[in-house]
């Protein structure tokens, strides 16, 4: 039984009920109302599995897409931009309504959560990213005080840590909770400078949480390594979407908020999948989006979707990488990505002897210690009429391959095992000759940069 056709899970119920409202409102945009005019089926859309019916946007596509929307009956009152693949800036915008309600959705959530944990204490939420970000995806807008540590320059970490030395961060709270959170190179060297201070003891956070970025399994036990006291909290999240996901301690794959919609889309179509490799889909719900809201929104991630035990009858997904990043081939019928990025980045980031990039451009000691993103690049040559297709995976070497070269060899078929093992499918692809994989190693740092996952 697929997930559409099994009984909803409890989150997909109270999707089913908000629905209505969102295409009832979405209607009244010029913009929806001609792209869904003839669509079968988008006249009488009134449940999640019904959505189907609806076309699927992009920020600038079909007819200008996510770009032209704005409701009528609303006022623009926040403002982000992004910018998007193509590079030129995307605008967002929100109303007042819908932050208001955004708001009030996650005040209860917190107060729900605050409830099960038994807690009492006031929060203090410490970010190495501004409060809109952290406001848009995981509700720091409901705790009571805020610090931003920001982490742009060596300016920056003194202050962080001599706000850390201090016996209290505000002069009436004695003993709050602390929760932290920030992008994950940001908190690995939050984490390390203030084990280097040794000022572990005196931040004890029991949250950290990583979101705007992949938080690879290393990075993860770092930081549980740094703060045992602390639940480490991976958010999947896009700065232009309301809502997004949490990745479960239980099942290892990525569970919904129940204010946004997932569905994922066949690679070469718009068939919804219920497991396998596809497009990640998001809608946004009213009245959670309203000025801009996104209906079928491609968000440019593809995904494998599961049924998890955890949650039966939803859509939970394992994240396989950026679309713009993995090449497709034809195999067996249907369209395969050719490898993994973010499981291939996991694969060659438990192997030391690579090179990884530095931790942070512009803070010293960080600016030359390793610790972010292995270099490395993946090139894929598509096949000729003389041979099949090539996926060439250029990694750098910790130490100098020239003067070890017994080592040198015995890493690259290490390298070769763990690529393999980081993508299902170039396995089948390799060992039915569609496709080789090539690895090559050099010392010379040049030959590829950190291998980033996210972003474009
Ligand atoms: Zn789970």
């Amino acid at each position: 039984m697929s997930i559409t056709e099994a009984v909803p899970g409890p989150k997909t119920r109270i999707r089913n009920k908000l629905v209505p409202g969102t295409i009832e409102h979405a209607r009244a945009i010029p913009y929806y109302r001609e792209l869904w005019a003839d669509r079968p089926g988008a006249t009488a859309v009134g449940t999640v599995a019904d959505l189907t019916a609806l076309p699927v946007v992009g920020k600038y596509e079909p007819a200008g897409g996510m770009a032209v929307v704005g409701h009528p009956d609303r006022t623009p009152s926040v403002l982000m931009h992004s910018s998007g693949t193509t590079g030129h800036p995307f605008t967002r915008y929100r109303s007042a309504e819908e932050v208001q309600e955004l708001s009030a959705l996650l005040s209860s959530l917190n107060a729900r959560a605050r409830e099960r944990m038994d807690e009492a204490r006031p929060i203090v939420h410490l970010s190495t990213i501004s409060k809109r970000h952290h406001g848009n995806s995981i509700g720091a807008l409901a705790v009571e005080r805020s610090v931003t540590l920001g982490l742009l320059s060596e300016r920056d970490l003194v202050k962080a840590l001599g706000l850390l030395r201090r016996p209290q961060l505000f002069p009436d709270l004695t003993d709050p909770l602390i929760q932290l959170s920030g992008t994950p190179d940001d908190l690995v060297v939050l984490a390390h400078a203030v084990q280097e201070a040794g000022l572990l003891d005196q931040l004890r956070p029991r949250t950290v949480t990583a979101l705007a970025d992949y938080l690879t399994d290393g990075h993860r036990d770092f930081l549980a390594a740094c703060f045992p006291d602390a639940r480490i909290v991976h958010r999947y999240s896009l700065s232009e979407v309301v809502g997004g996901a949490t990745r479960c301690e239980r099942c290892g794959l990525f569970h919904f908020d129940v204010h946004v919609v997932p569905q994922v889309l066949s690679l070469d179509g718009e068939q919804s999948l219920t497991s396998g490799v596809g497009r990640l889909v998001l809608t946004e719900l009213f009245p959670f989006s309203q000025y801009q809201p996104f209906i079928r929104y491609d968000t440019g991630d593809l995904v494998e979707v599961f049924e998890s035990p955890c949650e039966p009858g939803e859509v939970s997904v394992a994240l396989v990488g950026r679309r713009a990043h993995i090449p497709l081939v034809e195999h067996a019928g249907r369209q395969v990505p050719v490898f993994r990025p973010i499981a291939l980045r996991g694969a060659l980031e438990s192997l030391p002897e690579l090179q990884r990039g530095p931790m942070h451009a512009t803070i010293a000691p960080y600016d030359v210690l390793p610790g972010s993103a292995p270099r490395a690049k993946a090139e894929f040559h598509p096949a000729t009429p003389g041979a099949p297709a090539r996926l060439e995976l250029t990694a750098v070497t910790a130490f100098a391959p020239h003067l070890f070269p017994r080592q040198a060899e015995e890493l690259r078929a290490r390298v070769r095992e763990v690529v393999l093992g980081s993508s299902p499918e170039l396995r089948e692809l390799a060992a039915a000759g569609v496709c080789e994989l090539d690895v090559r190693l050099t010392g010379d740092r040049r030959a590829a940069d950190p291998f980033t996952v996210r972003g474009a």
